[in-house]
């Protein structure tokens, strides 16, 4: 299939439309935030879940693939509206520090700003963060958006219930009310039904929300699951009975999630020593601060040294005090450490172990220098999705790729931890305690649900994939000078299941 007709512009990406179909091709992306693939495949089992099973998985499939690092919300969005990974819009964080702005001289207002947290009130900063790159709003001009903090490129009146999100999400986060956030976007949802769209993306918060407060597995985020298939339900029930024809669905989720047994908090930690330490929410102004910690999920942190040093350019391996990082390792709630090599590439570190990660000409290098860090067996030199091949079963799925994207953000920490399973990384004191969390790189956090109406490759999936997916479904052409980091879901069983002629 070739471009019709000229390729048009709106905004800075140049969109070329497809042939005769291009009306009528459309897509929606729902995205169950903090949805585990287990529980999602439980309740499927049980026949919980009848929509997702009649309209999504019997003409497609299911497949448990892989988020991004750090797995969190907001940021785990990025692969599934941009395919790209944070690191490579330069987003390292849900929260995370700009060296330059946190500089010493700088007044109270900029050390604020400095300390970005896409939590709060700094939440609809990400869309400016992102650096340029076109998102599926962009690329399709017919888009709408139910309840998402990822709005670049929709169009006027194309992000729906803004206000509900803003007033509920929040109510709902101190008070627990995600049961009548997730109505509401599933009210919204049927309103838009026979909307003209063409790319529909819906987001349910409740399974996240509820998970937090509670966890994963408890019946009040069974029900939030069931609530979505009510609503996929609905949704579908009305577009057959006026349009007959079903868009291509997708239901996933950002990331996993894993009860807390033991919440720790770096800051707290390095405060005790002696050590100043700048951190959200208050301690943004920290006097003299030497390190700040910037907590994602709440399961990974990042941490930047001297912060108010004004240094533009972030440490690498011997910048990094020494003391510091040992005693970070020792911790138990520590799964592993990474920071940039002195001389290129990702060095891992566990209390015992080293390794150094490298990407040359598309192939991944791990090469152990003391232990195995990420348990691969040794030295490991395999092309991207090879090497996701190799790491999809082990604790630690698709660490090499997670690590690398990561650091080449220059707004990543000097370093950063991943939390061992149980623990994360910010105290009880957070309100409300969050009982349950992600944000690490072990499996529990980075495998997620991926069902869809099209056809599943038989290889391993990331979310990054999915964009690229709805994209060559919708007849979108990738624009000129555009590079993703996933693969359309038909391109990967090609270069799986190789022809035989
Ligand atoms: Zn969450």
């Amino acid at each position: 299939m070739q471009p019709s007709g000229p390729g048009r512009r709106r905004g800075r990406f140049p969109v070329a439309r497809f042939g005769a179909d291009y009306e009528t091709m459309r897509a929606v992306l729902v995205l169950i935030d903090g949805a585990r693939a287990d529980v999602l495949r439980e309740l499927l089992g049980r026949g919980e879940l009848p929509h997702l099973a009649r309209w999504v998985i019997e003409p497609g499939g299911f497949a448990v693939g892989t988020t991004v690092f750090p797995s969190t919300t907001g940021v785990a969005y990025i692969p599934l509206l941009f395919g790209r990974y944070p690191g490579s819009v330069d987003i390292p964080g849900i929260r995370w520090l700009d060296r330059r702005g946190a500089a010493g001289t700088s007044g109270w207002r900029a050390q604020w700003h400095a300390a970005r947290s896409y939590c709060g009130i700094q939440g609809g900063w990400l869309n400016r963060d992102i650096t340029p790159a076109p998102s599926l709003f962009d690329l399709v001009p017919q888009s709408m958006a139910i309840c998402t903090p990822l709005t670049r490129g929709l169009g006027p009146g194309a992000n729906r219930i803004p206000t509900r999100r803003m007033i509920l999400g929040a109510a709902a986060h101190y008070v627990g009310i995600y049961p009548t956030l997730d109505r509401a976007v599933a009210r919204a949802w049927l309103d838009a039904a026979l909307e003209p769209w063409r790319f529909l993306f819906v987001v349910f918060p409740g399974v996240d929300g509820i998970s937090h407060l509670k966890d994963p597995h408890h019946p009040a985020v069974l029900e939030s699951y069931r609530l979505v298939d009510r609503a996929l339900g609905a949704f579908v029930a009305r577009v057959k009975q006026k349009r007959g024809e079903l868009p291509a669905l997708f239901v996933v989720s950002d990331h996993g999630m894993t009860v807390m047994r033991e919440h720790c908090d770096p800051a707290v930690l390095l405060e005790r020593e002696g050590i100043p330490t700048l951190r959200h929410p208050v301690h943004v102004w920290r006097r003299d601060a030497r390190v700040a910690t910037m907590v994602s999920g709440n399961a990974s942190v990042q941490l930047y040294f001297e912060p108010r040093s004004g240094r533009d350019r972030p440490r690498t391996e011997s910048e990094i005090p020494g003391a510091i990082l040992d005693r970070l390792l020792a911790l138990p709630a520590v799964r592993l450490a990474g920071c940039r090599d002195d001389s290129g590439g990702v060095i891992v570190r566990t209390k015992n172990a080293r390794a150094l990660l490298t990407e040359t000409s598309g192939m991944v290098c791990y090469t152990p220098q003391q232990g195995d860090p990420l348990g691969l067996g040794g030295y490991v030199e395999l092309d991207d999705r090879e090497m996701l091949s190799r790491t999809r079963e082990t604790e630690l799925p698709d660490a090499p790729r997670q690590l690398l994207q990561l650091f080449q953000s220059p707004r990543a920490g000097d370093l950063v931890l991943a939390a061992a399973p149980g623990f994360d990384f910010r105290g009880p004191w957070e309100v409300p305690e969050h009982r349950a969390g992600h944000g690490s790189l072990i499996a529990e956090h980075m495998e997620v649900p991926i069902a869809a109406s099209v056809a599943l490759p038989d290889a391993p999936v990331r979310t990054v994939d999915v964009m690229p997916t709805i994209l060559e479904r919708l007849g979108v052409a990738v624009p000129p000078g555009s590079a993703f980091d996933g693969v359309p879901f038909s391109k990967l069983a090609a270069t799986t299941q190789p022809q035989i002629r």
